[in-house]
């Protein structure tokens, strides 16, 4: 089934792309965001299962990622934890950065809690900080990001007749495009230079 030839990492949101135009045809920013993180699974081949265990060492499981040689990666998202759209989103994401990024190390299995897809409480770990800001760069690639955002500025002042756009109001919009959360994009935004300008008095 799984007829992939896969390298064994892939290093950064750039090598994913141009591994699934090169294998699939596959534009990964084709019709602009979201993102389809969903179909870039199923095309990596990565198994996901989205359901409720009743096992306790799962209870603060956001989500786990296994990585057995031979075998499909499998996913599992914990649904409890991931109700909220963006938050899966954004952790389904992570499990594929582990999946591109970390195959090629000896640990096999990944398991995630708020903690390791906090930024603060992660920056200290290797393998967590690059999952977490893999996942941002997925969801948010800075040239969609800037594009889009000129879209939307231009569209918010012809409609409200003004000449700025205040940062909370783009912050939410660009979080509603790009379907992840309000605080993930905020970050984002300041991470690629996008900061809102005092207003003049
Ligand atoms: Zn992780």
């Amino acid at each position: 089934m799984n007829t992939v030839s896969l390298a064994p990492q892939i290093l950064s949101v750039d090598a994913l792309s141009s591994f699934l135009k090169g294998e699939f045809d596959y534009d990964l920013y084709r019709s602009g965001p979201p993102v389809d993180v969903d179909k870039i699974a199923e095309l990596l081949g990565i198994l996901v299962a989205d359901e409720t265990r009743f096992d306790v060492d799962d209870i603060n499981t956001v989500g786990k990622i296994t990585l057995e040689k031979d075998e499909p990666a499998r996913v599992w998202i914990n649904p409890m934890e991931n109700s909220y759209a963006p938050r899966r989103r954004f952790t389904l994401a992570h499990e594929i950065g582990h999946f591109c990024m970390h195959r090629a190390t000896n640990q096999t299995t990944f398991i995630d809690t708020k903690a390791t897809m906090n930024r603060s409480e992660s920056y200290w770990n290797r393998f967590e900080s690059e999952a977490n800001n893999f996942a941002a760069e997925l969801l948010m690639p800075a040239d969609l990001i800037r594009s889009i955002g000129r879209i939307v500025i231009d569209k918010f002042k012809i409609e409200k007749d003004v000449e700025m756009m205040p940062m909370a109001n783009f912050i939410e919009q660009m979080a509603s495009r790009f379907k992840v959360s309000n605080p993930a994009m905020e970050f984002r935004l300041k991470n690629i230079g996008i900061r809102g300008k005092k207003p003049s008095k």
